[in-house]
């Protein structure tokens, strides 16, 4: 494949970041180091979970129904370890996550009110390199709802108007997407600095890690492979880096809404194919 960079938009020049995901623990395990490094930056970071992760855990003495409750207020405590403290949840059942309109409206009113310049999900293909540990169907599903949700439903004026309406929520379009688990990353962030704070954030979902023993190794291990392919394993000791896709859609246009999107990206490229650097 053809090599192509794409411009990034500095974390000092990003007011608000919105990450949606589909279970607690999911923006922690793959991406907690890169939310550290942006909320240190001072970007205010959001993120919206879309389940519960009822059907999580490894203790069979944890009732089922508390489940839930447990996992939300997990979720805050690791949010709050990576500087995360706007945390909101859409309460669905694991394994439900399926693209429809009434989820992508929920999703375009999170948009709508939180305004982020960056957006970061789920890819909404599988990856068959790491099948088991990342190809739940839900996480698919959320990729594949957000980024319609991004575009174009959330910078249409004219779609979901009820939310202009009723709540005067205003077309918002997203300038740039990351995803997760992308086939083809084509961005590596650097964590080495915040691996520490992402591990003891994955500690505080203690429902599903409390009896991972070699969890800091394991996240090691993981992220190895990026680390040489971005080029951090010469002279550090310890470095760790993330692997992530990203795509810019278009342009800055907020002062006027009215104005039709310009991707930035070849008009053959799907929005969710990863280019290699
Ligand atoms: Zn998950």
């Amino acid at each position: 494949m053809a090599s192509v960079t794409l411009e990034a938009l500095t974390d000092e020049s990003v007011e608000r970041a919105l990450v949606v995901v589909a279970h607690p623990d999911d923006a922690d395990f793959w991406a907690g180091g890169t939310l550290a490094r942006w909320s240190a930056a001072g970007i205010a970071v959001t993120y919206l979970i879309l389940t519960d992760g009822d059907a999580g855990g490894f203790d069979p003495a944890t009732p089922r129904e508390d489940i839930p409750r447990i996992r939300r207020s997990e979720q805050k405590a690791a949010a709050r370890i990576l500087g995360v403290h706007d945390v909101r949840f859409l309460g669905l059942a694991e394994g439900t996550i399926v693209q429809g309109a009434e989820l992508r409206r929920q999703i375009v009113r999170v948009i709508r009110l939180v305004r982020p310049r960056r957006l970061l999900t789920w890819s909404p293909q599988w990856n068959w390199s790491r099948f088991r540990t990342s190809c739940h169907v839900d996480h698919r599903a959320t990729g594949e709802v957000t980024l319609t949700a991004a575009y174009p439903d959330a910078g249409n004026a004219f779609a979901h108007p009820d939310l202009i309406d009723s709540e005067s929520l205003d077309p918002w379009e997203v300038e740039e997407i990351w995803m997760l688990n992308a086939r083809q990353p084509n961005h590596y962030v650097d964590v080495t600095e915040t691996f520490n704070s992402k591990i003891e954030a994955l500690r505080a979902h203690r429902s599903q890690t409390g009896h991972r023993y070699r969890l800091a190794d394991e996240m090691r291990e993981r992220l190895e492979p990026n680390s040489a392919a971005a080029g951090l394993a010469v002279g550090r000791p310890s470095p760790a880096a993330q692997a992530l896709g990203r795509a810019l859609r278009r342009r800055r246009c907020h002062h006027d809404r009215r104005r039709v999107a310009h991707p930035t990206l070849p008009s053959s490229t799907p929005l969710w194919t990863a280019r290699v650097r």
